[in-house]
């Protein structure tokens, strides 16, 4: 069979269906769609992805075949709309849509009018008996085209209609007369003529022709690769261009634009949500030229139409069982629908929708867990602004973005990247932003615009980036030239902070207190709904209470990981850890010791207090030594100054002991070096300080009626031998200890497997481990003889240059860190078979390692509190993916 090239859509048939996403784009399979499905759609027909691929491959250039599908589509097109194409008398005017499979703003803007020329535009004046709407379309047409098609730069055109405006003292467009259209025609025709040094294409099937080329050039401009990289979409799939006869809301007060969403996306609500602007076509609904209308409005306006459309919306929803976004027009009270997709919602709108279509029965649980990315859940961990700070509200818009952002203010796309590139926050702050702007916005942690409603480029574009987004704040005044802005009478100057609270619509001068949010409602719910579903465990890489509380809140099952060295870095206790550090004896350092003693016993006292019943697991003291102390390059400097200045001698006589044992101290690689069960070989006496403190905090504990579960595990075991030694130790303190307060707690000794070495012989280790913790920062470190600290620069380039496809620092390296974990699993479970098995490390909050944890049989995750709800979704859908797995297989 021949290829196809073309689909056609009109009178109630269409040849493309909404499962042609790929060829038709999602613009085209939905108007075909919904064409099919008898609603009121302008008849067109889709040029497929095909076409594209072929015209980029091609350098511009068409098969004979492509050409002949297309005009026989057109000849069709005509007889669907009873119009001819460039007919002087009655012409038929087309729009030219570009739409790939994923819907891509930064592709090539939408073409109105297409077919007007100086015969055309008299006979639609005619026609229509509307001189103005005519004139109207002609000079939207002649800038349209110049600019999108011709090249023209955006804005040359807005001057000379800004002029217009301002000699007749209208307000808005609306108010020109026939008159002032036809000479601003005039004028657009003779600029564009002096600026690509060529007539304006007169021939509609030129035109035509140059527009369908434009969209398929688009695919590979700037912005269009921006954000095919920025959101993972591949760049061979192309796009369709969709051709479609006009429909017109510019036609009067009868007439027309808007857009809207079945539910509301910023909060999820069930509520019919959107804009229209009568008067108007295409994007000026959202471009912010004049503020639109809620849609409810409408209702008043248009009541039949309204109507209609709520039916139409509520049954593409049901159709879909997704959101949808739609855009419709009316053309002289008459409703056409124009686009419908699946609405791009905030994660916490995603979520209470999520709970609300299981509600209403249009999904099951388990369908709508595996609807939600782990990952976007992580914007509702956000900090959110302290309701109770106060705050100087200076300015209020529309919500359109929820969450809170702080940072400085910037007024321009490049600056906001240049001044995110430094390491500040920035908020993007425009008039209203285009998609010229996306690289910008992009680098923002908020957006403001002075104009454009919750429809706005800027509120759909921040929505989708997950960025918190104030627009229509006209209480501020915005001067992009001089990079600033007036709100209540005070100037924000760039560089200034400012905080947005994308929840209200406040614009807040200064920073605002953030604090973290509450996990309830929808978002409650439907964690919880996850729970009942997933098998491993979730436990938080906790340090202090703090953290501890952090964690609980999020739904954290214990402490999988307390690196206990962090709870001597506070200013009261590191010179005593300094003292402990450098005493020449075992006395001296235990004297040391035992002043460390009661302040860690707390700590862990606060732990188990805090996890209330759940296993609290501390790891031994890790880190070298040397972290403790002042680096050596900066004691030389300060011992010389000293010795210059003369100071007094016990001084300098107490840093150069300081130094010299820091130079004692001193490795080349301290990473492979004094550290992990290492020290607490070489120094027993701090193991058994720590295993005393836990253990008096766990009786303690079991005296206030808590039931603790205490949890010891032997950093950086490399020998079974060496865990053998500091398990003996343990049991021999933690056994002592209970005596002494005449309780029995039960108790678990464990490995930390995270070198390549205790992975591979892990029966070893496990006669003496009851159970293993994969650290897999260390593991991942050792096994790549990467730093972690230090080869960030080199990943990045790595997986710039395909050589690496992630950051195996975030995403565990399945093929070689994962092997050595389902290894160490074997050969664990060989010499004990009751074995329990974590993961600690940055990767148990990454959706993908957690499945790879599920599937290798581990028993619990462990990572950063603010990780807790990822992990706790990404393993039940480790679960569900199973357990659909498993179905298909027994068919
Ligand atoms: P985008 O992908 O940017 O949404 P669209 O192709 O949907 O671009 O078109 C941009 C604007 O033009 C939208 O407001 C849309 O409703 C309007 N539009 C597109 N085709 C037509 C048409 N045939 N008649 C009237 N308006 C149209
Ligand atoms: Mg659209
Ligand atoms: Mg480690």
């Amino acid at each position: 069979m021949a290829p196809k090239w073309v689909w056609f859509f009109g009178g109630g048939k269409a040849e493309g269906n909404i499962g042609m996403k790929d060829v038709l784009g999602g613009k085209g399979a939905a108007l075909a769609d919904m064409t099919t499905l008898g609603l009121p759609v302008p008849p067109g027909f889709t040029i497929g992805t095909g076409a594209c691929t072929l015209y980029n491959r091609s350098r511009g250039k068409f098969p004979p075949e492509v050409k002949k599908e297309i005009a026989a589509n057109l000849a069709r097109l005509e007889r669907a709309a009873g119009r001819k194409f460039g007919d002087a008398r009655n012409p038929l005017l087309l729009s030219v849509r570009s739409g790939a499979r994923d819907s891509m703003p930064g592709m090539m803007d939408t073409i109105l009018n297409l077919g007007l020329n100086e015969k055309t535009v008299e006979g639609l004046a005619g026609k229509s008996g509307n001189p103005r709407f005519a004139y109207d379309s002609y000079r939207r047409f002649l800038a349209m085209f110049s600019e999108i098609v011709l090249g023209i730069p955006k804005g040359t055109f807005g001057p000379l209609f800004e002029e217009k405006k301002l000699e007749r003292g209208a307000e808005s467009g609306v108010e020109l007369s026939v008159e002032d259209l036809k000479d601003l025609c005039r004028k657009f025709k003779a600029l564009a003529k002096e600026r690509v040094k060529k007539d304006f294409p007169q021939d509609p099937l030129v035109q035509l022709e140059l527009a369908r080329d434009a969209v398929f050039r688009s695919w590979n401009n700037d912005r269009a690769a921006f954000y095919r990289k920025s959101s993972g979409i591949p760049d061979d799939i192309g796009t369709a261009a969709t051709v479609q006869a006009m429909v017109f809301g510019n036609m009067g007060d009868t007439s027309a634009t808007g857009v809207g969403f079945t539910r509301n996306p910023s909060t999820g609500a069930r509520e019919f949500y959107g804009e229209y602007l009568v008067n108007s076509q295409g994007e000026d609904v959202v471009a912010g030229i004049r503020t639109p209308r809620p849609i409810r409005e409408m209702r008043k306006q248009f009541p039949k139409v309204y109507d209609q459309l709520v039916r139409i919306a509520g049954r593409l929803e049901k159709r879909y069982k997704d959101v949808q976004d739609f855009e419709f027009t009316i053309e002289n009270n008459r409703l056409y629908m124009l686009q419908t997709r699946p609405g791009k919602c905030t994660a916490a709108a995603a979520v209470r929708i999520a709970v609300d279509m299981v509600r209403e029965k249009l999904y099951t649980k388990e369908e709508v867990i595996l609807r939600i990315e782990p990952r976007q859940i992580e914007q509702l961990l956000h900090p959110v602004i302290d309701p109770g700070a106060v705050a100087d509200v200076i300015a209020r818009g529309y919500p359109a973005s929820p969450g809170a952002a702080a940072g400085v203010a910037v007024f321009h796309a490049d600056k906001a990247v240049e001044r995110a590139a430094e390491g500040k926050d920035v908020i993007l702050v425009r008039k209203e932003t285009s998609p010229d702007d996306i690289h910008g916005m992009d680098a923002a942690r908020g957006i403001l615009t002075a104009k454009g409603g919750m429809t706005s480029h800027a509120a759909v574009v921040a929505r989708q980036m997950e960025k918190a987004c104030i627009t229509g704040c006209d209480g501020i005044d915005v001067d992009e030239a001089t990079s600033r802005f007036m709100a209540g009478g005070r100037l924000v100057h760039e560089g200034d902070y400012i905080t947005l609270n994308g929840d209200t619509g406040e614009v807040i001068l200064g920073k605002a207190p953030l604090i973290a949010p509450k996990m309830t409602g929808p978002f409650g719910t439907f964690l919880s709904w996850a729970d009942a579903f997933r098998r491993l465990a979730v436990r938080a890489n906790a340090d202090t209470p703090r953290d501890a509380r952090a964690a609980r809140e999020f739904g954290a099952e214990g402490i999988g990981m307390c690196r206990t060295e962090h709870m001597f870095l506070s200013e009261a206790r590191l010179p005593i850890m300094r003292e402990m550090i450098l005493a020449r004896t075992t006395e001296d350092r235990e004297a040391a010791l035992t002043r460390l003693l009661p302040m860690q016993r707390e700590d862990f006292k606060a732990l188990f207090r805090e996890m209330k019943g759940h296993p609290v697991t501390i790891r031994l003291l890790d880190p070298p030594l040397n972290e403790f102390l002042p680096k050596r390059e900066d004691l030389m400097v300060e011992v010389t100054k000293l010795e210059l200045i003369r100071a007094d001698r016990s001084l300098v006589e107490e840093k150069k002991r300081l130094l010299a044992r820091v130079e004692e101290l001193h490795e080349f690689n301290p990473l492979l070096g004094l550290r992990g069960c290492r020290l607490g070989i070489a120094y027993p006496e701090i193991t058994r300080m720590q295993v005393r403190a836990f253990f008096e905090a766990a009786c303690e504990a079991a005296r206030e009626g808590l039931r603790p579960m205490p949890g010891v595990m032997v950093p950086l075991v490399s020998l079974a031998r060496e865990m053998k030694d500091q398990k003996e130790l343990v049991v021999q303190v933690a056994e002592e200890t209970m005596k002494r307060f005449k309780r029995k707690i039960p108790y678990t000794v464990g490995a930390m497997v995270e070198l390549p070495r205790a992975a591979l012989t892990a029966d070893e280790i496990a006669r003496e481990a009851e159970f293993f913790s994969f650290g897999t920062n260390d593991l991942t470190q050792t096994t790549f003889g990467f730093s972690r600290e230090d080869s960030g620069a080199i990943i990045k380039s790595y997986m710039g240059r395909h050589i690496l496809e992630e950051d195996i620092f975030a995403t565990l390296d399945l093929e070689g860190v994962g092997q050595l974990v389902r290894v160490g699993m074997q050969k664990g479970k060989s010499t004990r078979p009751t074995l329990k098995a974590g993961l600690c490390g940055e990767h148990g909050g990454d959706p993908k390692s957690v499945d790879f944890c599920h599937r290798t049989g581990l028993d619990y995750v462990s990572c950063s509190p603010y990780r807790v709800p990822v992990a706790r979704l990404a393993a039940a859908q480790a679960a569900l993916r199973e357990r659909q797995e498993a179905k298909a297989g027994r068919k």
